[in-house]
This record gives structure tokens, sequence and C-alpha cells, in this order.
């Protein structure tokens, strides 16, 4: 590290540092991109506000989709095809394709790495089926998803650190990055970060800052995500000018427990599980006749909203939906699902092995993001060049938005986009940018606004504790931004948004100390939060079609004459929101497969 301490009028110091690669993230997206640059040769800074091992990827339970025929005859062309359906025809089928075929190796790269897969009795990666996922296109479910156990996203994380730290990367615990540092040319050269330990603040210049901060489900009451998902990366990208993509599409996950909202994984239905009403009815059947309790997400999240919306919910206020292990066995459970069965019993006091859990559906993942081509660069939004770049920026995981999963993720594929397109970043790196090349100095007064915004939050003196300004703005999401939407809500959702946005003008931050500061930590954490919030709310409001997890009671079929098509999002200081919109990418990367028309979505 080559830190450089400089004169500051402010009331700390500041650090400047020079990397090749600055990588903001330490999920299993950051990880792999880091690991990849490591392994390149080149210096690589990772920046991370919690230790690298806590990060929400750690959570990730079920499994990683690669079509590696282990467990039954798969195809990654199938693999291809489920997620176009999944995506309801709005990922972009070039990027899909590439992530497809792109899987099988990157696995076996993660097995070499060490991942302690789960093993067949030949001793091959064990798999399991997973919701969307099916064989021949559409036939039968598909056992796809790689797993370790139900704690696959742990074995990931754990590992990938492991190889970050063997090639090199250097960490930068419990830094909270605040902003960009982009150029007048519209170069991004590095970040500004505060480092919540010893309160100094600290300019990184890089050649390449890949964002990976991962989505925002913390705008929501009710979500899966750990409370470090506050959307910080895509809300320093708007704050640098620059478009989001796809915001509108939020998944909610269909067995989330019921009232916690810790997940379930897809995989407990997977390995057997079932739903069933307040009749005991396993209600999937009339919904989706062929794929049942395994079709896609948004299709499940919707069919319990109804069953509970029609009355036949399960418990006193009929607001829940069972879910049915009891019967797979305890040597199933304690084998394959040890973690949920424990997760059961600590949040909703079930013994999985007797009863069935209750389940409702919670705020999952964030399909939208920062929009990206298949190399992890930016994409500028360019009318005459769609595949113009911002030099120097590049984002990969559940912060960018590839797009992959268009309107509706399956599940195992976000686990499957961290790697394979944080390994894309590191290629791409390794072709475009050398080693150790002369950086120009950052403009005179680089960072300089990051840090105003910093000391207004910190002297931030209204009457609104940042708590309520949150409480408000989740509770507005959940209501208005929900499983099912329609004209007037969503309108409303977006006024109730623009008060709290002027509320945030009344924020107090109470405690001024610049070390381990969670007031101020949070209150920096909502002005990102809102952003997002805001682009999704708006961008909802905009769609005038039902498409993925964006079900629209007004509007309820599919538009593809209009809306096949990506909503870019730009929001101001004021909170005012422009939209604009690109054409979804209908063409393949090889002749090893023909993109897929469009056809209506049928489980
Ligand atoms: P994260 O893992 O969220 O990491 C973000 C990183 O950014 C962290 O290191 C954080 O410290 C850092 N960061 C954020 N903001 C800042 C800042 N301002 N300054 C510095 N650092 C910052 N997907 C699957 O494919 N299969 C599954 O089985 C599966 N199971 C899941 C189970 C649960 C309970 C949940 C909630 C999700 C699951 N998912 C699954 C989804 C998947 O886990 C996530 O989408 C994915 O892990 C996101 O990874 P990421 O690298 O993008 O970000």
């Amino acid at each position: 590290m080559n830190a450089i301490t400089m004169p500051s009028s402010r009331a700390y110091k500041i650090l400047d540092h020079t990397y090749d690669v600055i990588v903001v993230g330490a999920g299993g997206s950051g990880l792999r991109a880091a690991l990849g640059m490591g392994a390149s040769g080149f210096s690589t800074a990772c920046i991370t506000k919690v230790f690298p091992t806590r990060s929400h990827t750690v959570a990730a339970q079920g499994g990683i989709g690669a079509a590696l025929g282990n467990m039954g005859e798969d195809d990654w062309r199938w693999h291809m095809y489920d997620t176009v359906k999944g995506s309801d025809w709005l990922g972009d089928q070039d990027a899909i394709e590439y992530m497809c075929r792109e899987a099988i190796p990157a696995i076996y790269e993660l097995e070499r790495y060490g991942v302690p897969f789960s093993r067949t009795e030949d001793g091959l990666i064990y798999q399991r089926p997973f919701g969307g996922h099916m064989t021949e296109y559409g036939k039968e479910p598909a056992v796809r998803a790689c797993a370790a156990a139900d704690r696959t996203g742990h074995a990931i994380l754990h590992t990938l650190y492991q190889q970050s730290l063997k090639h090199g990367t250097e960490f930068f615990v419990e830094y909270f990055v605040l902003d960009l540092i982009v150029d007048h040319e519209g170069i991004c050269r590095g970040v500004v970060a505060w480092n919540l330990e010893d309160g100094s603040m600290h300019r990184f210049r890089a050649q390449r800052v890949v964002i990976a901060t991962g989505g925002y489900g913390r705008a929501y009451l009710s979500c899966t995500s750990a409370h470090t998902c506050t959307g910080d990366g895509t809300g320093m990208v708007l704050r640098a000018g620059l478009p989001v993509q796809d915001m509108e599409f939020v998944q909610f996950h269909p067995t989330g427990i019921f009232p916690a909202g810790c997940l379930i994984t897809e995989g407990a239905r997977g390995e057997g599980g079932y739903l069933t009403n307040r009749d005991g009815e396993r209600f999937m059947e009339r919904y989706a006749p062929t794929a049942k309790d395994l079709a896609s997400r948004d299709v499940v999240s919707r069919s319990m909203t109804l069953e509970i919306n029609a009355g036949r919910g399960c418990g006193p206020a009929k607001d829940y939906i069972m879910l049915h292990l009891e019967h797979l066995g305890s040597d199933l459970l304690v084998e394959r699902l040890p973690g949920i069965s424990e997760t059961a019993r600590v949040f909703a006091g079930v013994d999985v092995t007797k009863d069935p859990i209750p389940v409702l559906p919670t705020v999952h993942y964030n399909m939208g993001g920062i929009p990206t081509n298949i190399y992890a660069e930016v994409l500028r939004p360019a009318h005459d060049n769609p595949d113009a770049v911002i030099p120097g920026l590049m984002a990969v995981g559940e912060a960018a938005c590839v797009s992959v999963h268009g309107a509706n993720r399956l599940g195992t594929n976000s686990l499957l986009d961290l790697v394979v397109f944080g390994r894309a970043a590191a290629h791409r790196v390794s072709k475009t940018i050398r080693p150790g090349a002369v950086q120009s100095p950052l403009p005179p007064k680089a960072g300089e606004a990051s840090l105003d915004r910093f000391d207004h939050a910190r002297y931030a003196k209204g009457g609104t504790r940042v708590a309520e300004l949150r409480l408000a703005m989740q509770r507005s999401m959940q209501s208005h931004a929900a499983v099912f939407r329609d004209a007037s809500s969503l309108t409303e959702g977006v006024e109730k948004m623009r008060e709290i946005w002027t509320g945030m003008a009344d924020m107090s931050v109470k405690d001024r100390s610049l070390i381990w500061n969670s007031d101020l930590m949070e209150a920096l954490e909502l002005s990102n939060l809102i952003s997002n919030a805001m682009t999704t709310m708006v961008g909802a409001e905009a769609r005038s079609e039902s498409r993925g997890a964006h079900a629209h009671d007004d509007y309820p079929d599919r538009d593809d004459q209009t809306w096949m098509k990506h909503t870019l999002a730009w929001c101001d200081k004021s909170g005012k929101v422009k939209l604009d919109y690109r054409p979804v990418k209908m063409r393949t990367l090889t002749n090893e497969v023909s993109v897929f028309p469009p056809k209506k979505r049928v489980y």
C-alpha cells in the first residue's frame, strides 16, 4: 500500500492511495473479481464495510446453477432457455448465453479453488432441482443447482476470500465508500472512503473501479437481505449522474418465514417440500400444472398471495401459507437442509421433522442495478452507440444489471452471476490495462463534494431521526411496490416517496463522532437507499404492463410491443427521476444457439 497523508482543513486526516484496481465490496462477486485481478498481477485493493466473510453472500443457501448433468441429462442451452423464460423476455440473450455456457467452467474452477460441494455417491458435485429450471426447453424439472448442503454461499464466500488472500488482494475492512471520483472527462478515477475504525478519510486512485456492493433489499420493511444491503453502489452511481436499470423489478421469494422474514431456501422444495393452503390443498397444482411448487418465484409468490387474498391463508388471521418438509424424513433434513431446519426452529419455533413452516413472500433480490455489458463494464447510455461504456468503471453482482435476470431471477442464478461476471471482469481488466501503468494525478478537488456531503450529514441538526425516515420509506415500499401493484397505489407511492425525500432535509444525526458512528453511517446508508427506492417506485409507476416480478393489476398482460425494453432511471439531488429506455438485446454471441423469441410464459 502506498498511502500519502494530504494536508486537510477538515476535522479528519485524508490519506491517498494508488492501486491498479479497486474493488468496492467483498461478497461473492467482489472477491471473485479481486482474486482474478490479483492472479493476473494487478495491485488490487478490496474495500468493504463489513468483514469479507460477513458479506451477504454468506447467507445464500440452496445452490449455484450449472448444467453439469451430474444427476440427470442437462444442457447449458436448456439452462439458457429457462433463464430467458424466467426473465419474462427482459433479459439480454447474449449475456444469458454467456452466463449459462460459462457456468460449467466457472463451477469446476470453484471446485478446484476448494469449495466443499456436497457429493453424489460417485463423488461428483451434488445437484438438486430448483424453481424454473427444466430439461428440454420446459418439459420436466432439471437437477441443476450445485449445492454445499444448504450453506452454498457460506462455502463459496470463504473459499473466495482465501483465494483472494493467496493472490495478494489488500483488504480495507470496515471502510465505508462514500462516492466515486469521476473526472471532468467522465472517466472514473477512484473512490472516497471513510475508515470507521479511526475516522480518517481515504482517496483511492485506480485504473479501474469495480462496484460489487450488492442489493438494496433494506429499502423494504420485510426482506431476507442483511442489514448491510443498502444499495450503496447504485446510490453512488446515481449521485455521479449515471443511470440505473430496471429497478422496478424486485423479487419476492415465496418462502420467507412468517412473520420474521428469514429465508427458507427454494432448495427445500427442490428436495420435495410443498405448499398448502388452509384447506390442506397443494394449490400450486392449479396455478402451474407442470412445474407445480417448482414454478418460477414470481409465479409462486403471486399464487400464494392470491390464495391469501381469497381467504384461504392459514392461521387465525388467514395470512400465511404452510411449507411442508416433515414427509422428507429426518435423515434427509439433517444431511441436505441442516441450516434451514435450525432457522425454522429458531425463528418459527417449528420442528421441521414434525410440523409445517408458516411462510409468506418476502423481498429477496433486486433484478435492477448498474447497467453493464458482459465484460462488467458500465454502459454509458447513448442512443447512437448502445455499446458505449464509462471509462474506468465496472460493476458486478447484485449491484449490477448485465442483464441476465431481466424481470425475474431464477434461483441459483445469482451466485452464478457473481462468479461468472466477477471472473469476466478480471479477464477484461487483464486485456485492457497493464499492471503498474502510470496514472495521472487526481483532479485538484477530487472527492471534495463527497466530503462536503459527509460533513453535512454529520452535522444534520433537524428534528427527524434517521430511523423514522427509514421506516417511512420501508413502509411505503412494502405497501406500494409490492407483489401486486396498481396505478393508483403506485402514484400514491411516488407521492409518499417525494414527501420522505423532502423530509430528509429535516434529518437529525445526534452523534458527531468520526469513529464507529452508527448514527452517521445509517444516515449515509439511508441517502443511498432512498435513491434506490425512488427509482424503483417511479420506474414501476411508468411501466403499464405485467412482466416477471412487476404484476400490475390494471395491466395484467405482458406488452412486448411497447414494453420489451429496459428502463434507465436517473435521480437528481432533489429526488427528481428522469426515465429513458433501451432495447432488450435479442442476439447471441455464437452460433451454438439461436435467439429464443418471446412466447407466453407457463409452467
Ligand atoms: P454481497 O454479498 O451483498 O456483498 C456486498 C459487499 O459490498 C459486502 O462486502 C459489503 O461490505 C460491501 N459494501 C456495500 N456497500 C459498501 C460501501 N458503501 N462501502 C464499502 N463496502 C460496501 N442466490 C443464489 O444464486 N443461490 C442461493 O441459494 C441463494 N440463496 C440466498 C439466500 C438468502 C437468505 C438470500 C438473502 C439471498 C440468496 N441468494 C442466493 C442471493 C445471493 O446470495 C445474493 O444475490 C448475492 O450473494 C449478492 O452477492 P454480491 O457479491 O453482489 O453482494
